[in-house]
């Protein structure tokens, strides 16, 4: 399958911060996908307009696999302490399916990670029509994890 054939998910999108991460996303794992290896990549917004990307790392044993939002955290961290901001992240479809990407939500790993480092991210999400919207990871996560390692993290309000 060729990745022409397999239509950028930003067209759709009308929110320009959306637009954005959504492209950087679907840029991202069109050009790197590999079948059963990378099918995933996550773009993260910092508060400065940097956008890093991430790309999911599958393994044989799946426990051992890295999603691409950690990726992309880690990204971001390599190079600015800014906060981030919003994270969207698009999955390539396989070779036998629709040529359709699909911008996909968090995991709930993501979910815990994502709002240990950034509880006031707001995170690109399908809705049942097609479109997208911008969602609170802390709605996406109403009960997170509080164990005793850090301090609690701080919804902004
Ligand atoms: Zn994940």
């Amino acid at each position: 399958m060729s990745g022409l054939l397999v239509p950028d998910p930003s067209i759709g999108c009308t929110n320009e911060v959306t637009r954005q991460l959504v492209a950087a996303a679907f840029r991202t794992i069109r050009r790197r996908y590999v079948m059963a290896r990378h099918q995933i990549a996550a773009a993260l917004l910092d508060a400065d307009g940097q956008v890093h990307v991430g790309l999911h790392v599958d393994a044989m044993v799946g426990r051992a696999a890295v999603c691409a939002e950690a990726g992309a955290l880690s990204a971001a961290r390599l190079v600015t302490d800014a906060e981030l901001i919003a994270v969207a992240a698009v999955r390539y479809p396989k070779p036998t399916e629709a040529p359709t990407a699909k911008v996909v939500p968090p995991c709930g790993l993501c979910r815990e990670l994502l709002f240990d480092h950034a509880p006031g991210l707001v995170a690109v999400i399908s809705r049942p029509d097609g479109g997208t919207e911008l969602t609170a990871l802390g709605s996406l996560l109403p009960h997170k994890y509080v164990g005793s390692k850090w301090p609690a993290p701080v919804l902004p309000s």
